[in-house]
Parts: structure tokens; C-alpha cells; sequence
């Protein structure tokens, strides 16, 4: 693909069909490239708050933030400034619609939009098909939304009021895990074992928000950790170790007062939400779907002292398991 000038603002339909093009498939070994187009959707948005192109920038930094899975963009700081900016100077004097697309044309349960945001990002500036309700659309309070939502996509907790769509590989819910979970392991599962421990371990060593996810993930692994299929008491030195940091750790949160806490017996049942618990982005777009269809509030999913129980529940298995196997090997 020809890469576009992104300091430029496109001059034809085809300039801008080439621009969208890149938003949408910039991504992997394209790193680089791809934060120069964050970066020049955000400058662009920046230097004209008022322009009628702004809401085309903001989606484009939508479509961008597809690829980030979750996760911060690296030195989001200029962009979500600029994006904060523009969003302030367009909320103004009250308008008469009843509500804006970029709250209904997202989808609380799928927790995605109902459009592609590049396609948008071309009707908004009048290349393909027209707007359908143009005067809902290019309102100041729909853009400022847009602009928000956008902030909020490349760095999660940046405006609560806005919808966040899950990271895309959600949909398959820890498919790394669940073959092992499901005892149709494809690859090695002693890998995805320790992984997923020594993942545990380091959460737990560096504090981090992944935590409690992270004992999800191993609690789902519990079972097949502690069968006969793992005779290897290195492999259940190396989960114990990762368990007894995580418990540690949770230990030094204070006792919880919530009513109830994820149900972990059915990993069908979990899996997905379990997911969205491993990145930032996953943890809003949970919040914004239990905020509007229901559910355990997000406090229950990330309950540090929930999930030191959970540590320790699975701690008696695991030295259980590993107490057997070396009596056998004994
Ligand atoms: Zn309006
Ligand atoms: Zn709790």
C-alpha cells in the first residue's frame, strides 16, 4: 500500500479512501507507522476543533486504537491532550436531539460499534454513502463524544462517560488457554502451564492491575495442573511459586465487603469476561456493559482479597497434587 502523507489533510475522494485504507490495516511490523497516524489524526483534530473534519479524525483514531488491543497507546500523552482539548472547546449550549450515535450506535452486549469507524470516518467527510441522520451526527455534542471515546480507546480511564469496545481477539475468550481447559491441548500444555504462572508471578511480584485476572486464568487451569497428566514436580514447583506471590500479595489488600464474587466453577460460563480482565481497555469495556445490561460490578472481577482466596484454595490442591506425585516418584 502507498503509504499517505499524514501532516497533509487528504485533497480528493481518493486521497481520503487511501487514508482510511491505512487506518484500518496499519499493525504489527507497521509500528511505527501506526503512531505517526495516531499522532497526525490527533494534530489534525487538535489544530481545528470546529472543522467539519474533526469528527473523520476522531474515528479515525478509533479505528487505529482497534489494533491496540486493550492496551495503552505508548506515549499517549500528546494525543489524549489534544483529544481532551478538542473535546472540551466543542461541548457547548445544549442541543435538541435526545441522544447522539456515539452512544447508540454501540453495542452494549457485543461490546463494539454497529459501524466500521474508517467507513464512517469517509461518510463524514462525504466520500461513500451519505449520512443518515446528518444533523445527529456532526452536532457538537455527538463530535465531543466521538472525541472522548476516542481518548478513552487509546488510553483506558481517560472519560467514563463514553463506550469502550472490547479488544478484538475477545470474542474467542482465552482461546491460548482453553484447549488445555478442554484436555484438547494442541501444543505442549507444560508451556501454557508455566506461562501463565510465571505471567502470574510477575503480576504479583510488580503489583500490576492484571492480577486478579491472571488467577482467573490459572484457576482455570487448576484442574488439569493437578491431574495425572502433569507428572512433573518441577512444572508444580514452578505454579506453586506463582500461587504463593499471588497470595502474598492479595494478602495485603483489606477484607472486601462485596456480595458476591465471579462464580469460577463453569469456564464456559466465564471465559470471555475473564478476558476482558487482562487489559485496561477490557476492564472499561466490561465496566461500560455491566453499567448498562447488568451483572458483577467490576470491583467483584478485580477484588484483590477474592483473589488471594482463590490463591489459596488452589494452593491446597497444587501441594496436594505435588506431595502425590513425589511420593510416587519417591
Ligand atoms: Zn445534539
Ligand atoms: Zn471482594
Amino acid at each position: 500500500m502507498t503509504e499517505t502523507d499524514p501532516s497533509a489533510v487528504p485533497d480528493s475522494p481518493d486521497a481520503w479512501r487511501a487514508l482510511a485504507a491505512e487506518w484500518a490495516t496499519t499493525s504489527g511490523v507497521h509500528w511505527r507507522r501506526h503512531t505517526e497516524l495516531v499522532q497526525a489524526a490527533a494534530t489534525h483534530l487538535g489544530a481545528a476543533p470546529h472543522d467539519p473534519h474533526t469528527l473523520a479524525w476522531a474515528l479515525g483514531v478509533l479505528a487505529l486504537a482497534v489494533r491496540l488491543e486493550g492496551m495503552e497507546l505508548p506515549d499517549a500523552a500528546p494525543v489524549v491532550a489534544a483529544l481532551t482539548a478538542a473535546a472540551e472547546r466543542l461541548d457547548g449550549e445544549p442541543c435538541a436531539h435526545a441522544d447522539h450515535p456515539y452512544l447508540t450506535d454501540f453495542d452494549d452486549k457485543a461490546l463494539d460499534w454497529t459501524f466500521r469507524p474508517e467507513e464512517m470516518a469517509l461518510r463524514v467527510v462525504g466520500v461513500g454513502l451519505p449520512l443518515d441522520d446528518p444533523g445527529r451526527w456532526r452536532c457538537p455534542h455527538n463530535v465531543a463524544g466521538f472525541v472522548r471515546a476516542a481518548a478513552e480507546a487509546v488510553f483506558p480511564g481517560t472519560f467514563d462517560d463514553v463506550p469502550v469496545r472490547a479488544p478484538a481477539g475477545i470474542g474467542r475468550g482465552l482461546k491460548f488457554i482453553a484447549d488445555v481447559v478442554y484436555d484438547h491441548p494442541y501444543g505442549d500444555p507444560y508451556e501454557t502451564l508455566v506461562d501463565n504462572a510465571r505471567e502470574l508471578l510477575e503480576a504479583a511480584r510488580d503489583d500490576t492491575p492484571e492480577l486478579p485476572g491472571l488467577v482467573v486464568v490459572n484457576c482455570a487451569l487448576l484442574w488439569y495442573a493437578v491431574s495425572e497428566r502433569v507428572d512433573s514436580v518441577e512444572v508444580l514447583d514452578e505454579i506453586i511459586a506463582a500461587h504463593e506471590a499471588a497470595s502474598r500479595r492479595c494478602l495485603e489488600a483489606p477484607a472486601c465487603d462485596h456480595a458476591a464474587h465471579p462464580d469460577l466453577s463453569d469456564f464456559e460460563e466465564y471465559r470471555r469476561d475473564a478476558e476482558l480482565m487482562l487489559t485496561p481497555g477490557g476492564r472499561r469495556a466490561y465496566r461500560w456493559r455491566q453499567r448498562s445490561l447488568g451483572g458483577l460490578p467490576l470491583e467483584a472481577w478485580t477484588c484483590r482479597d477474592n483473589s488471594g482466596v482463590e490463591a489459596e484454595i488452589a494452593l491446597e490442591e497444587l501441594r496436594e497434587a505435588r506431595a502425590n506425585l513425589a511420593a510416587e516418584d519417591g
